[in-house]
């Protein structure tokens, strides 16, 4: 697993742990402006200084816009990363459980441990291979990418 960190792959600025909280915290914004850190610490099963510690840590990454002390929203970066890994997803699922006929539990198992390193390029041509579906098979959202109309 460390061996595949660092090796050829495409912008990777996150660890997994932080792509986790960075997801969480967009899951909990909503619409909203901010999110404390107690409500990612629930969230998330943790105690308020590890979710603290994560969302110091996303800041200083630029992935948020707000002092992790006085509640948090993401900054441009921040939303930019949560699309591309909530696009991987989705495409690459929708794919492994359209094309290769794997069960959808399994699909997304899968999609979960390669969201985060999937290359555009990839995940577009599988995009256009399945005709740019406007949802995955649970029915949510695929965020279009570069080669969508
Ligand atoms: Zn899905
Ligand atoms: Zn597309």
């Amino acid at each position: 697993m460390p061996k595949l960190r660092g090796a050829k792959q495409v912008s990777v600025r996150l660890t997994t742990r932080e792509a986790e909280y960075l997801k969480t915290v967009f899951r909990l914004l909503s619409g909203r402006e901010k999110v404390g850190s107690l409500e990612v610490a629930v969230a998330m099963g943790v105690s308020c200084a590890t979710a603290s510690e994560y969302l110091k840590k996303l800041f200083e990454k630029g992935m948020l816009e707000r002092n992790p002390w006085r509640g948090v929203s993401l900054s441009k970066s921040g939303l930019r990363e949560v699309n591309r890994i909530i696009r991987n997803h989705r495409v690459f699922e929708t794919y492994v459980y359209r094309v290769l006929s794997i069960s959808l539990e399994d699909a997304c198992e899968c999609a979960s441990m390669v969201e985060q390193y999937l290359p555009e390029k990839i995940v577009d041509s599988m995009c256009s291979a399945l005709g740019h579906p406007k949802t995955c098979p649970h029915k949510n959202h695929i965020p279009g990418g570069r080669s969508c109309c």
